[in-house]
């Protein structure tokens, strides 16, 4: 590994002044988990790293609404996420995903800045969020401003942050009353997943309405599948139905192969686990918020 300079700010201010800074050609460090290993590899050469660890204690809250949106700081741990005990009950998705979201070494010091602007296409948060309409927000010394999940990624590790913004909260809207995460992996279940499918959706007399469909680790970003969404929309739940959106899915997606698949496995896991996806997502705990 290179040697490389740790720049470490006590406040937000002034790490959005280094990072402003023209000559910086730094990167911003937050859990380590990911940007340790790319420079192990080799993959990223910087002779700099802007340790967030001294802004921690005043970015880190975890807020629940009445309504059940969720505003939670950039420097929060996905474990500190997972054991929170108001997320836990307005948004049960997130505990479904965090219990095989890589292992609890990981989710303990991986914060959740760090983990989005991460922009690896296999993660599992991403289309889970996406689905959930939910926003980061950016910040630098320019201003404040919130960025969808499902327009944050423009490709492989690419994200829509510009060099001086630093990912400092997610905001997430109250869970719909059905939502569920499909973690489809080839080796051990909390493994990068080979395909991953998250749908979200309320009832309204038994009909699906506001259906929003996406799945991961299938291109190079999180993947709206609106042909399927609009099968599914306003219609009651049956196993053709399933059938019917699940082909849609296949038919509108066009898939990539990674060293966990190839297209056609992807296209074929697509196809036989969407339907079940709806199914759990049905069954799947309510949130505890009222459905506003
Ligand atoms: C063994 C292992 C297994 C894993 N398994 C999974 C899995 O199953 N599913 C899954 O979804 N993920 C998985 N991951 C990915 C893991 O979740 C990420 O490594 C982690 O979330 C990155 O967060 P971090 O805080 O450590 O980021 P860092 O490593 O600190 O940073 C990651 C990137 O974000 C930038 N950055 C950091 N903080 C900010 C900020 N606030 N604003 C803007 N840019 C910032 C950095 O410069 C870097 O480019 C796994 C990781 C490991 C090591």
């Amino acid at each position: 590994m290179s040697p490389f300079e740790l720049l470490q700010p006590a406040t937000l201010d002034e790490a959005l002044k280094i990072m402003a800074a023209p000559d910086f050609a730094g990167r911003p460090v937050s859990g380590a988990t990911a940007i340790s290993l790319m420079r192990r590899a080799g993959i990223l050469n910087v002779d700099s790293l802007l340790s967030l660890e001294g802004l921690r204690e005043s970015l880190r809250d975890i807020r629940v609404a009445d309504d059940g949106q969720a505003r939670v700081d950039g420097l929060a741990t996905l474990g500190e996420m997972e054991r929170h005990p108001g997320l836990r009950a307005s948004h049960p998705l997130l505990s479904q995903v965090f219990a095989t979201l890589a292992n609890p070494r990981v989710r303990n010091v991986a914060m959740i800045g760090g983990y989005l602007s991460h922009g690896d296409p296999h993660m599992d948060l991403p289309p889970v969020l996406s689905t959930l309409n939910a926003n980061v927000v950016a910040q630098s010394l320019r201003g404040v401003r919130e960025i969808a999940v499902d327009r944050l990624y423009q490709g492989y590790y690419e994200t829509a942050l510009a060099a001086d913004e630093l990912i400092t909260g997610l905001a997430i809207p109250r869970q719909p009353a059905c939502a569920y995460y499909k973690k489809i992996t080839t080796r051990a279940r909390h493994d990068w997943p080979t395909l991953g499918i998250a749908a979200a959706f309320d009832l309204d007399g038994g009909r699906i309405v506001r259906a929003r469909l996406f799945i991961g680790a299938a291109t190079d970003r999180p993947l709206r599948l609106q042909q399927a969404e609009s099968v599914l929309d306003g219609q009651a739940w049956s196993a053709e139905l399933g059938r019917r959106a699940a082909q849609a899915a296949v038919d509108e997606a066009t898939l990539v192969p990674d060293s966990h698949g190839s297209t056609a496995y992807k296209q074929a896991l697509l196809l036989a686990h969407l339907p079940e996806v709806f199914e759990q997502a049905l069954r799947a705990p309510q949130p505890a918020a009222r459905q506003a």
